[in-house]
C-alpha cells in the first residue's frame, strides 16, 4: 500500500493504549500492508500500528537476515501467555532514530494472536533471540510502553537520548520489572 510516516518519541499516539480488532477486515489488511511497507523501508525488524499513528492492536515482525527470503509475521490482538528467563541486550526503535540502550526482556515468550486471515495461532520464541525480543518490544507498543521503560540504567539511557536530542525518560513511565529482575538474578 504505502510507506507511512513513523511517529517519533514524544508524539502522543506512542503513549496511547491501542484498541482490540473486532474484525480482520479489508481496512486491517491495508493497515498490515502499510506496516510491512514502512518496516521494510526503514530496515526495521518490527513495526506496531501506533508507530504509524493507528491505535489498533496489530504489529508485524520480520527477523529474517539480509541473505534470507523475507518472512513477514503478522500479529493481531496478540497476548503473551507465557514468559520465562531473562536477558539484557542493546535495543533500539524506529521511533527513536539512532538511539540504542541496554534493555531487559524475557528470554522465552509464547504469544497467542490472530493471523491475517483472522485465524488464531500460538507461537513460541525462545532463547532470548531476536524474535522473542521483537515480539515483546512490539507488543509493548500496543500498551503505550516503549523500550526505554525497560532500560537497565536510567541515567545511561538519558545520556543516549540527550545525545540524539530526544526528551529524557519520564520516571513515572518506567516499567515495573520486578518479575524480570527476579529472573535475571536466578
Ligand atoms: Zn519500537
Amino acid at each position: 500500500m504505502a510507506v507511512k510516516r513513523v511517529l517519533q518519541y514524544g508524539e502522543k499516539s506512542l503513549r496511547e493504549p491501542s484498541k482490540e480488532v473486532h474484525k480482520v477486515s479489508r481496512k486491517i489488511h491495508e493497515l498490515v500492508q502499510d506496516l510491512l511497507d514502512t518496516m521494510y523501508a526503514k530496515n526495521g525488524v518490527g513495526m506496531a500500528a501506533p508507530q504509524i499513528g493507528v491505535n489498533y492492536r496489530v504489529f508485524v515482525v520480520d527477523v529474517s537476515k539480509n541473505d534470507e527470503p523475507l518472512n513477514p509475521l503478522v500479529f493481531i490482538n496478540p497476548k503473551i501467555i507465557k514468559k520465562s528467563g531473562a536477558v539484557i541486550a542493546q535495543e533500539g526503535c524506529i521511533s527513536f532514530p539512532q538511539a540504542y540502550t541496554d534493555v531487559k526482556r524475557y528470554a522465552n515468550v509464547t504469544v497467542k494472536a490472530l493471523d491475517i486471515n483472522g485465524r488464531a495461532f500460538v507461537m513460541e520464541a525462545k532463547d532470548g533471540e531476536l524474535l522473542s525480543r521483537a515480539i515483546q518490544h512490539e507488543n509493548d507498543h500496543l500498551d503505550g510502553i516503549l523500550f526505554i521503560d525497560h532500560c537497565v540504567n536510567r541515567f545511561e539511557t538519558d545520556e543516549v537520548l540527550a545525545k540524539h536530542n530526544l526528551p529524557p525518560i519520564n520516571p513515572e513511565m518506567l516499567a515495573d520489572d520486578s518479575e524480570l529482575d527476579k529472573e535475571l538474578n536466578k
